[in-house]
């Protein structure tokens, strides 16, 4: 993606992956802007049971680059439950992941 600030062209590296559903995407650029040294670039996810958007901030490193700096949202990748934990049906794993926004 090229992202066009005060006259310069910055090259920026899609990212590969989904906050939201975390599955590896080509995500659909919507919108970018830049401010103070960041860029912000708002994608949609092109998983078809997600589709949802996202924000990416790229930090400017130099006079034609930037680098990915995070997401500003989406969902904490939790830790991988096991079965037995998973099996228990109760309501940790849904508290857990609720704990960590
Ligand atoms: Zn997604």
């Amino acid at each position: 993606m090229i992202v066009e600030y005060n006259n310069f062209r910055f090259q920026v590296e899609n990212p590969s992956s989904c906050p939201h559903c975390h599955n590896g995407i080509e995500p659909r650029e919507i919108y970018n802007n830049a401010d103070r040294g960041l860029i912000y670039s708002i994608f949609q996810c092109t998983f078809r049971e997600c589709r949802k958007q996202f924000v990416v901030a790229y930090q400017i490193t130099g006079q034609t680059s930037a680098e990915f700096k995070g997401f500003l949202d989406g969902t904490p990748i939790g830790p991988h439950w096991t079965d037995t934990i998973k099996n228990l049906k109760s309501k940790f794993i849904a508290t857990y992941m609720q704990a960590l926004l």
